[in-house]
Parts: structure tokens; C-alpha cells; sequence
């Protein structure tokens, strides 16, 4: 894991903490996000909205499916935390329950993460970098896309690395998935600690 110099300042033990998981297409966002949850049974993942297709496969509740007209209905009326149009296609994070105390988890692309952190300065970006590029087009293979998306989305990659890199308030190399998860709950739960002191 590295740190940036000078983390986040803590929210108050009043509101939740926002975790924010970023990286490119292919990092394992989702895999980490998906262990985050089972170790963690108090954070709560936002669910977001997106008008991409669902792919064969997919979860029903991996995303709210929805048309472009009904998300742009969403954003006019501000209910969007976040959203970027990302390959085509819109994702949005719905404004979060504020007044709830469970500590929230949002799995987003770079631009989505840098007007969260412009919005609430005491979230915590953790950007996730692929082992390798060769590693990160096979876990993309494995997934299902086609050809041309694949390649869409590495080439997205080398635009959104440079740009979450120095944003995020902390970066891990996915070599290890166990490793990666624990170094994030070591973290998350310093973060919680201090935001109690
Ligand atoms: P995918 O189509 O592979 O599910 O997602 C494409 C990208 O959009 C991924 O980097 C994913 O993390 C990101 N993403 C998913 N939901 C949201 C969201 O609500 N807001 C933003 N900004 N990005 C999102």
C-alpha cells in the first residue's frame, strides 16, 4: 500500500465514512469490493445506476438498469452523489442516507471519485492498480467483453491511471487479493479509530 503525504482530513464520528474504491477496468475492483463486504458486514455498498446493458450473466442487483431518459430525470432533480457518462454509457451514484452511521463504500471510475472528493473532502479515495498490463486484459477477457470493448477499456486504463494515481489518498497493486482486502481493513479501520479520537 502507499500513502500520499497528507491523508484526508477525519470526519466526525457523527457522519459515516466514505470509502471510495477506484481503478481501471480489469483491477479486481469488484472482487476486493465483493471481499470488502464479507469481512465487513457493517459497510454498506452504494448501489449505482447505470444505462449500460446488463451483461450475460450479470446480477439483476449489480447495478439499477435504467434508461438514459430516466437517469437524466434523476440528475435534474439532484439525485445523483456523483456521475460520469463512461464508454457511452451513464453511472451514477445515488445520494447516500447521510443520517444512517453505517460506513459506506462506493465503486467508481476516476471522475466519479474526483467530484466525491470534491464534494466531501474527507472521503478516502483507495485506487487499485492492475499487476500487469497482460494480467489486467486476461481478468478482462474472463469477463465476457468483446474484443473491441476490451481494448476500448485498456486504452481508458492508460487515461484514468495517471489521474487516479494522484488523487488517491492511498494505492495498492492487486498481486494478492487476500493481501490487498486485509491492507484495506487494517486501514479502514485506523481511519474509523481516528475519527473517533
Ligand atoms: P462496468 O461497465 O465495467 O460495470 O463499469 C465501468 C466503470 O464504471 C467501472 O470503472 C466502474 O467502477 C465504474 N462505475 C460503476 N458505477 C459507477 C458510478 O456510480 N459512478 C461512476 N462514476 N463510475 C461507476
Amino acid at each position: 500500500m502507499n500513502e500520499r503525504a497528507e491523508p484526508p482530513a477525519s470526519s466526525s464520528s457523527a457522519s459515516p465514512l466514505i470509502v471510495i474504491v477506484s481503478g481501471p477496468g480489469g483491477v479486481g475492483k469488484g472482487t476486493i469490493v465483493d471481499a470488502l463486504l464479507r469481512r465487513d458486514s457493517t459497510l454498506l455498498l452504494s448501489r449505482s445506476w447505470t444505462t449500460r446493458e446488463q451483461r450475460p450473466g450479470e446480477h439483476d442487483q449489480a447495478y439499477v438498469f435504467t434508461t438514459r431518459e430516466a437517469f437524466e430525470t434523476h440528475r435534474e432533480n439532484d439525485g445523483f452523489l456523483e456521475w460520469t457518462e463512461f464508454l457511452g454509457n451513464y453511472y451514477g451514484t445515488p445520494v447516500p442516507d447521510f443520517s444512517s452511521t453505517q460506513d459506506i463504500v462506493l465503486e467508481i471510475e476516476v471522475d466519479g471519485a474526483q467530484q466525491v472528493k470534491v464534494r466531501h473532502p474527507e472521503s478516502v479515495l483507495l485506487f487499485i492498480l492492475p499487476p500487469s498490463r497482460d494480467e489486467q486484459r486476461r481478468r478482462l477477457i474472463g469477463r465476457g467483453d468483446p474484443d473491441h470493448k476490451v481494448l476500448e477499456r485498456l486504452r481508458k486504463a492508460e487515461e484514468e491511471e495517471p489521474v487516479g494515481l494522484a488523487l488517491a489518498d492511498y494505492s495498492f497493486v492487486n498481486d494478492d487479493l487476500d493481501q490487498t482486502v486485509d491492507e484495506m481493513l487494517v486501514l479502514i479501520n485506523r481511519l474509523r479509530a481516528d475519527s473517533r479520537r
